[in-house]
């Protein structure tokens, strides 16, 4: 049987004020893409790891992914999914393809750009080559898609420590439509609730018991798939929100029946879904009267996995103005470190730092202090994290110790040279911090960076801070998505 394996994925913020281009994607063909996946947790690695089980003669085609950011160029869309659909068409004899999209991916003239990418394999491929796709959580899913793919499987966790997983899910289910022991049909479901992103943790309510009842859905006789996504609420696209994706062997009716009752569970929490956290002011403050240390702060304004500047100062702007001691601040300011090297380790430096990508992540803030070390920004997380990956590299990298008068007193900013989601707390063992003898750790994100810091932390506080992925966003920044969410017309 062969079988090609593909992934194309980006989650597009269209409130970032960067678009995604071409060099912005690391890009693996061929073996290629067989080696990088192999040793990661991704949902590649479980396609490879279904090979094996399954039998496939596998072609491995195209690997291309970037870190969120805004949306794609019409080059940089067209150029990847031009080479992936030549690369299809020169494969001859497949039998089937296992697809990795993330689902929130914009395009410049394609809002749902996985969409696009599943239309344009089906057109190429034809109406009965069996095309099964696996998506992240916070896909927001078009009927289309779950129409021109005969299968989507869908993350199950978050933080996503199950990729693997649900791409060996995704190969056994193409093999047996490959064999011609099983027919998927899909059918979804829409809830009209936006489904706060503050509340997408899949291991505490209202989430979990959903994901549960999904999890039960699919031991169910007929049932071959059953799916949620969360959505993701910082693409501005018809098809933003929450979608039930279930898949039936040969029932539509019985999909549609199941993916009905997962979304009216849904339905009934929408209740339970307006946040109410704390401002960074309120957050720092709290973190200072913790009896149990560190406390991670999560900046969820500034969500670098959501696409966000990562260069956010409305924390690091408290810390100073409450004269926190013991924390730990990464920025993104390639020209900040660059003023550390010239310094040189142990030399005093005077830097501006932060707030420089766009008006709404801070203040670009004046700050003396001590180069403490420089390092290459490399790193290895060899855990299961969310996201799935392996190697790292966060560019060429500084510590500067700021109002650092005696142990326990100021702060560590970490000044990196590429955007990079705090997803491995090796981002920050790695330039030789010890994260228990800190007190207070600022990360970057909502909920994904649970899976790094919960183990090294005494507690964690979501904090509503600003920028491209504030949370309290007003509709009527909203161009494309539906306006009628329940949640909207509370307000
Ligand atoms: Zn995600």
């Amino acid at each position: 049987m062969r079988i090609a394996i593909a992934n194309f994925s980006h989650e597009s913020n269209t409130f970032a004020a960067k678009p995604t281009v071409l060099d912005d994607f690391a890009i693996y063909r061929g073996q290629a893409v067989v080696d990088h996946y192999t040793p990661t947790f991704h949902e590649v690695a479980g396609y490879i790891a279904g090979a094996e089980e399954y039998d496939f003669d596998l072609v491995p085609t195209l690997g291309a992914n970037a870190t969120p950011a805004g949306p794609l160029t019409r080059d940089t869309y067209e150029t990847i999914v031009g080479e992936l659909l030549e690369m299809l068409r020169q494969a001859k004899g497949l039998d089937g393809l296992l697809l990795a999209l993330h689902g929130a991916m914009v395009a410049e003239d394609f809002p749902q750009a996985d969409g696009e990418t599943v239309r344009r394999v089906r057109q190429l491929m034809g109406p009965d080559f069996p095309i099964v796709v696996t998506h992240d959580y916070h896909g927001n899913v078009p009927e289309s898609l779950a129409r021109d793919a005969n299968a989507l499987i869908i993350y199950k966790t978050n933080p996503h420590i199950d990729q693997r997983e649900r791409g060996l899910q995704a190969a056994e289910l193409l093999a047996r439509t490959v064999r011609g022991e099983v027919k998927p049909v899909s059918a979804i479901a829409k809830p009209n609730v936006l489904f706060n992103i503050a509340f997408h943790n899949t291991s505490l309510p209202p989430m979990q018991p959903i994901m549960q009842a999904a999890i039960d859905l699919e031991n169910e006789p007929g049932i071959l798939a059953a799916s949620v996504a969360a959505g993701y609420q910082y693409a501005d696209v018809p098809a933003m929100g929450p979608s039930v994706v279930v898949v039936a062997d040969g029932d539509r009716d019985l999909a549609q029946a199941g993916a009905q009752r997962i979304a009216d569970m849904i339905w009934a929490v929408r209740d339970q879904l307006l946040p109410d956290l704390p401002n960074a002011a309120e957050a720092v403050h709290q973190a200072m009267q913790a009896a149990q240390t560190p406390v991670a702060l999560f900046d969820m304004g500034d969500n670098i996995g959501g696409g966000s500047a990562a260069d956010s100062t409305l924390i690091l702007e408290q810390l100073l103005a409450q004269k926190a001691g013991g924390w730990v601040v990464t920025l993104f300011d390639p020209e900040a470190v660059q003023a550390c090297v010239q310094a040189g380790i142990g030399g005093a430096v005077a830097l501006r730092v932060g707030g420089k990508t766009d008006a709404t992540h801070g203040p670009t803030l004046s700050i003396g202090g001590r180069v403490r070390t420089l390092h290459s920004g490399e790193f290895e997380e060899t855990e299961r994290r969310h996201g799935g990956g392996r190697y790292f590299n966060q560019g060429l990298t500084a510590v500067v110790e700021v109002n650092r008068s005696g142990p326990g007193k100021g702060g560590l900013l970490v000044l990196n040279s590429k955007r990079t989601a705090p997803m491995s707390i090796h981002q920050i063992t790695c330039v030789g911090i010890q994260p228990q003898q800190q007190k207070i750790l600022v990360a970057k994100g909502t909920v994904a960076p649970r899976a790094a810091y919960a183990p090294v932390c005494a507690q964690i506080i979501q904090v509503d801070t600003g920028g491209a992925c504030a949370i309290n966003r007003s509709p009527s920044e909203f161009k494309r998505a539906r306006t009628d969410f329940y949640e909207w017309q509370k307000r």
